[in-house]
């Protein structure tokens, strides 16, 4: 069960504490698309997460969109926040995870996924043994695939609750 609890979890982009991370040896952020930057029906990202995007690209990170959803509903993001970005990511597999990792060359140990679903974002990251930072989804709508693994994860955070291991909304980092 272990592998469904995240390293860090906060209740949104805006409150990982960004210092921290780069204090523990973290270069390369992996951000989830839809329900951690914005809600999947919107095109492009807000003023709000092009600033965060700039600062963290000024403190010396390397930001990548790592995303399940297609090049095309990237496209703007990548664009609009002047970064790498890896569609049809297929999370939880592992398979991408390590194939951007290895491209850019970095260590399992720089490297973090921040993403708004435990059995996606989370699950992915701990298969590789990356950093896994899960956030608070931004909007109660999912696209229609998404409501199958948010059923799935609603039982998991339950029986995580049970096991000590993890609480809905009990942040930590
Ligand atoms: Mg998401």
């Amino acid at each position: 069960m272990e592998k469904y609890v995240p390293d860090i979890y906060q209740k949104s982009i805006y409150d990982i504490n960004y210092n921290k991370l780069k204090h523990n040896g973290i270069k390369c952020l992996l951000f989830d698309l839809d329900n951690t930057l914005v809600p999947y029906q919107d095109k492009q990202p807000t003023t709000k997460v092009i600033e965060l995007f700039n600062n963290l690209k000024k403190q010396g990170f390397k930001v990548v969109l790592f995303s399940n959803s297609s090049r095309k509903r990237l496209k703007p993001f990548k664009d609009m926040l002047e970064v790498d970005c890896c569609a049809r990511a297929c999370k939880p597999s592992p398979k991408k995870f390590t194939r951007v990792i290895e491209e850019l060359e970095f260590n399992i140990s720089e490297v973090a996924i921040i993403g708004d679903q435990i059995l996606t974002d989370v699950l992915g990251g701990n298969k590789v043994g990356i950093t896994t930072i899960l956030i608070n989804p931004i909007s109660k709508k999912d696209y229609f695939l998404t409501y199958f693994n948010r059923f799935r994860e609603k039982y998991k955070i339950k029986k995580l609750s049970k096991m000590d291991l993890f609480y809905k909304g009990r942040y930590y980092e």
